[in-house]
This record gives structure tokens, C-alpha cells and sequence, in this order.
């Protein structure tokens, strides 16, 4: 039968965290913690299933868990999003984003997507029927060039995506990156979507800049955000999306019938959860720790590091140590030293020939440590 993603493989995450299996090597290829969560919140999960809270949520989430993500946006941000009419739960930002997409984009819809991108967008894209209008940010700064945004709007544009901040460059949107962007939409109709998963990482001080934050913005925009990231429970597959109320109304629409609502009894344990803590300055420095550790330890390899302002990714350069393509790269560091990493090819459309690959350093002490005795291995 024809394919209606004719292009699309198992995604590079599957691939490579299999492979670190098959090879008995260390994961720092998919993005997950494989340390535990926070005891308290995992009590929480416990206890309300106990209690009762099995049946289906309302489809826009429980109230509880949205007046939360309320109070974080005006606590952390200064903005306000009405928990009622513009905060919605989903079941990761994966299905956020899916239906968003799905919400939004019609035939011939042209979408911008800045790569190297999360392997996510395109997909959703094209089985709306839309086209996507790729645009690279250049190694070794992953800047967007706004000049080139500028020449690629045009009247088919209904969406752009931005992704801060940045799964795999670990770079982060600086405030000229925001008036950019807001001179650019200004009198049009297109709608943002901002993915933020990574919003409470961000490291040497340096702000997470929401796009909420601006009423120019904030009035066409999508911010997505995830619970897995910020609670380190990736497999409770929560997250959620706020919007102005006439955008949340189409996103519901179509909401209703993707999963029409998600898990209660995770939920209320995070919403609860969520009641004792005031801000999230702790993630950000509980990251910085690792990716310091990571850092530091693989200055001593011929690995040329990139920046990582945010995120839990670490990237690479690897030309010193090698002339191979980064997937086969990232094969040969699994195979013969025993390291999963991911290469940078998997977050672009065309063939990519940039030397570089991404360790997850969202990762125990003693797992970080493995891989560093295996890395410094390397000549
Ligand atoms: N966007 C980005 C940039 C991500 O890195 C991820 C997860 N790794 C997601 C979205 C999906 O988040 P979730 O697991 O909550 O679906
Ligand atoms: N977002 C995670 C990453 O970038 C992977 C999630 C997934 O496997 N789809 O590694």
C-alpha cells in the first residue's frame, strides 16, 4: 500500500537506545533520566490511584494540574494564561504538538521548521497535507538567520516553529532573536508554535525567554511544554499546551478526538506535587552539575565541544577522531567503545555532513562515569 510517510524509519532514538542494548554499551544516546523521581511524587501516583481517581479526566485536564501551570507562568514569567479557556493537558508534548499541527495546518500550508529540528514536526506536518519550508541554523553557532526567515515567508506561511531551547544544539533564543521574530509576524497571520519542553534548562544564569512573555507573540502563540522534563518522569508521558482562547477552542476540537483526554491519576499527582514548590531554579542547577561534569571530563578527548546554554544535551564535534558519516560514527562509538550517542544527521531533512553527535547527560553519576572511562579511551 502506498505510504503516507513513504521517508519516514523508527525514529533515531529507538534505533540507538536498542543498539546500546544489543551492545551492552552506555545510553547517553535517547533523551530520559535513568535515575529515579522525586520519592514524594511517585507517592502521590500511588495514592490517588488508591483513592479512586481511575476514571477520565475532563478533555481539557484536570483543574487542579491547569491552575498549576497557570501559577508557574506568572510566577516564572509575569504572564498569565486562564486556566479554563487557555491551558490544556496532553499526553506529552509529542501529542501537543501533533495536534496543533493537525489543528491548524490544511493543504499546501506551508510550515517553517528551523534544523537541525526535533524529529517530531515534519511528520505532522505532512500527513496535514502542508509543506515544510526548512531553514538551517549553521554549525558551530546555530543561529537563526533572520534575513533568510524574512525571504522565505510568504502568503502560504501558516505556522513557524521554534524550538527553545534547542533539542540537539542545546542553544537557547537571545532577546534580538525575539524582536526578529516579532517584526516578522507583525500583520500576518501566522501562528507559532513554541516548543519549550526544555524552558526550566538553562544554564550560567542565562533567562529561558517564553514566548508568552510577549503580547505580540503571545497572541499567536502555541507554547507547549512537558512534565517529563521537568519532573524527570519522561514515561508519564504528561504535558501541556497554552494558547489564547480562540486558538485553544480549534485546538480542542481536534484534541477531543486525538485522545480526548489523559492519564488522572498522573494528573492529580502532579498537580499536588506541584502546590510545594515556588520556583524551578533547582532543575536548571541540577543539570548544570552534570553537564559541567560531562564537560569537563571530555575536554581531556579530542572531541570539540559545542556551547550548551540549555537542554540536557551535550554536542560534539568529532572530525579529530574521525572522517566517518556521524551515524556511522555514532555506530562505532557504540560498538567498540560503549557509548550510545546520537548524530546530528537524524535532526535534518537532507543529507548532512556536519561532524557532530549528542550525549544525554541527564544520566546518574555512575553512568556519566562509565562513559567517561570509555571515552577517554579514545585517540
Ligand atoms: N520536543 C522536544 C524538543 C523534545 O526533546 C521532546 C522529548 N524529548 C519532546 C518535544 C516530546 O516531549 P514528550 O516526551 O513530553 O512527549
Ligand atoms: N526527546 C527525546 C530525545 O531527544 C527522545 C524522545 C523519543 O524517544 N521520542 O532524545
Amino acid at each position: 500500500t502506498d505510504s503516507k510517510l513513504p521517508d519516514v524509519k523508527t525514529t533515531i532514538f529507538t534505533e540507538m537506545s536498542l543498539l546500546a542494548q544489543q551492545e551492552n554499551a552506555v545510553n547517553l544516546s535517547q533523551g530520559f533520566p535513568d535515575y529515579q523521581a522525586d520519592e514524594n511524587l511517585l507517592k502521590h501516583l500511588g495514592d490517588f490511584a488508591k483513592q479512586g481517581y481511575n476514571q477520565y479526566a475532563p478533555l481539557s485536564g484536570i483543574k487542579e494540574l491547569r491552575e498549576e501551570i497557570s501559577r508557574k507562568f506568572s510566577l516564572q514569567h509575569h504572564t498569565d494564561y486562564h486556566p479554563d479557556s487557555e491551558v490544556n493537558i496532553t499526553a506529552g508534548a509529542t501529542q501537543g504538538i501533533f495536534t496543533i499541527i493537525s489543528a491548524f495546518v490544511q493543504k499546501e500550508d506551508e510550515v517553517i521548521i528551523f534544523e537541525p529540528a526535533y524529529d517530531c514536526y515534519e511528520p505532522a506536518v505532512i500527513l496535514n497535507g502542508g509543506i515544510v519550508k526548512n531553514l538551517k541554523m549553521l554549525y558551530p553557532d546555530y543561529q537563526i538567520d533572520w534575513e533568510k526567515v524574512k525571504n522565505l515567508v510568504s502568503g502560504k506561511t501558516k505556522m513557524i516553529i521554534i524550538n527553545n531551547p534547542n533539542n540537539p544544539s542545546g542553544k537557547i533564543l537571545k532577546q534580538k532573536d525575539i524582536d526578529e521574530l516579532i517584526s516578522l509576524v507583525k500583520n500576518t497571520d501566522i501562528i507559532i508554535l513554541s516548543d519549550e519542553v526544555y524552558e526550566s534548562i538553562t544554564f550560567d544564569e542565562k533567562p529561558h525567554l517564553t514566548l508568552a512573555k510577549y503580547p505580540d507573540l503571545k497572541e499567536r502563540t502555541f507554547v507547549v511544554g512537558s512534565f517529563g522534563k521537568l519532573l524527570h518522569i519522561t514515561g508519564w508521558k504528561i504535558g501541556y499546551v497554552c494558547a489564547p482562547s480562540d486558538l485553544m477552542a480549534e485546538f480542542r476540537k481536534v484534541h477531543q478526538f486525538n485522545v480526548f483526554c489523559v492519564n488522572t491519576p498522573a494528573q492529580f499527582a502532579i498537580s499536588k506535587y506541584l502546590q510545594n514548590i515556588e520556583d524551578f531554579k533547582s532543575v536548571s542547577t541540577f543539570f548544570q552539575i552534570k553537564r559541567d561534569y560531562l564537560k569537563n571530563a571530555l575536554k581531556e578527548t579530542p572531541f570539540h565541544l559545542l556551547d550548551c546554554e540549555g537542554t540536557y544535551f551535550l554536542s560534539a564535534n568529532f572530525g579529530a577522531i574521525s572522517d566517518k558519516q556521524d551515524k556511522d560514527f555514532c555506530y562505532w562509538l557504540t560498538q567498540q567503545h560503549k557509548v550510545a550517542t546520537i548524530p546530528f544527521s537524524a535532526f535534518y531533512k537532507d543529507k548532512n555532513d556536519e561532524k557532530v553527535i549528542r550525549f544525554c547527560f541527564a544520566k546518574k553519576q555512575e553512568t556519566l562515569d562509565t562513559a567517561i572511562e570509555q571515552l577517554l579511551k579514545i585517540k
